[in-house]
């Protein structure tokens, strides 16, 4: 008999623990980063040392990365059946006690072979594009699993990118971000401090490092901000990340895009916020989209 069988919300529970921890690293090194330029000058070459000396830290974040995607390929699997992971009875362990044995003493088949096999039971194959990606990152993993080669680079940007496009295709129906948040709040350091206040603040600072990193049409896919509109200053986003001395994320849309709409839509804290058509009390900016209850100017963050 096999016992302790997993589910597959176990696995993909799992597979968001790796996720987390893999942007969590890369995340770390950008806003490091991004902290450092408020307080003194980094140039070219200072960037380049910083992130050839984090080379190694943003493969292993890759490798993690590339363990959440086998284990969220293998949450799908289970969901059909959990011995489809179980390979052949050759391989399978002895039962020497009459007991039965757990199920994670049991060798379960290659990472190369979880497509296949997904792919054979599930009405609904892999895109294609998802077993491009998938491939590519096994193969850049294993290169960096089993062998050292000190040409083997990966940017964060790449790392980003996966995570956000795994994520897309495995969990369709769930937002990364609002993942993410409940990550920090549930983080081990979230558990020692009294209140937790500066957790908004911090997402705030990583997406909108992440915002900037990104092309306009990875924004609009993973983040469902529009290309073309104007963006604005979240004035609850604005809040939480001035009171830590953070930046002043410009990434908030008009909702509907219309010169006389009342609200902006946020992806970061996914909220709607009212806002007012009325000039800025700042003669030089032109702005007229001011948040009510922030009582502050969106398009360039002046308290009016
Ligand atoms: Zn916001
Ligand atoms: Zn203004």
């Amino acid at each position: 008999m096999i016992k302790e069988i997993p589910t597959s919300d176990e696995f993909a529970s799992a597979a968001y623990a790796q996720f987390d921890f893999a942007w969590d690293i890369v995340i770390s090194f950008m806003t490091t980063l991004d902290e450092a330029g408020q307080y003194i000058e980094v140039d070219k070459d200072d960037q380049a040392q910083f992130w050839e000396a984090a080379r190694q830290r943003i493969l292993t974040s890759l490798i993690i990365a590339q363990q959440g995607v086998e284990l969220a390929i293998k949450g799908r699997l289970v969901a059909f059946s959990p011995y489809l992971l179980l390979g052949s009875p050759s391989d399978w362990p002895k039962d020497k006690t009459g007991e039965g044995i757990e199920f994670s003493e049991f060798k379960t088949i290659d990472a190369g072979e979880l497509i296949k096999a997904y792919n054979m039971v599930s009405p609904q194959p892999f895109d294609t594009k998802f077993v491009e990606l998938f491939e590519r990152v096994r193969k850049v993993r294993n290169s960096a699993m089993h062998s050292v080669n000190a040409k083997l680079r990966i940017s964060p940007k790449e790392v980003i990118l996966i995570i956000l496009e795994a994520h897309e295709h495995l969990f369709p129906d769930q937002s990364w971000v609002m993942a993410r948040k409940e990550f920090l709040f549930s983080a081990p350091e979230a558990q020692v401090y009294d209140d937790n206040d500066h957790i908004d603040g911090v997402l705030v600072r990583e997406y909108w490092a992440v915002f900037n990193l990104l092309s306009k049409s990875e924004r609009e896919r993973f983040f469902k901000v529009a290309a073309g509109v104007r963006k604005y200053i979240c004035p609850a986003c604005r809040y939480q990340s001035v009171k830590f001395d953070g930046p002043v994320p410009h990434y908030a849309v008009l909702e509907p895009n219309k010169p006389t709409s009342t609200t902006l839509w946020c992806f970061v804290c996914n909220d709607t916020h009212e806002v007012s058509r009325g000039r800025c009390s700042d003669a030089v900016c032109k702005g007229n989209v001011i948040s009510d209850e922030y009582a502050c100017c969106c398009t360039c963050g002046e308290e009016q």
